[in-house]
């Protein structure tokens, strides 16, 4: 993962910039978004596994609660299954798409 600034700096430019609008980025874009930051952090190394999510109190994704429960082994369980999921593809496509399983982060991208 390449080196990022440290939390200050992120702060002082959100200091000194005013927002006019208040209007939610459109959902799409937030998926495109976080699909490519996930593809970033995947290609820097494994991902946490589903077990440390959950175990942080993090909700998980229908497809990594199987995975979970799935006699696999940590390297499995460190992939990142919406990545393949019909929730990515809807998500980047459509402003509100139809997708509403608790858990997923895609779901949570959306606009309501
Ligand atoms: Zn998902």
């Amino acid at each position: 993962m390449p080196n990022l600034p440290d939390d200050s700096f992120f702060e002082q430019i959100a200091d000194e910039v005013e927002l006019h609008d208040s209007t939610p980025a459109p959902a799409r874009l937030k998926a495109t978004v976080y699909s490519a930051l996930m593809l970033l952090e995947a290609a820097a190394g494994p991902l946490m596994s589903v077990n440390e999510v959950a175990a942080r109190g993090n909700k998980l994704c229908v497809f990594e609660q199987l995975v979970q429960i799935a006699p696999v082994g940590e390297t499995a369980k460190s992939l990142n299954y919406c990545r393949v999921c019909h929730a990515r593809v809807l998500a980047e496509h459509f402003e509100n798409p139809p997708i509403y399983w608790p858990g997923c982060p895609y779901v949570q991208l959306k606009n309501s």
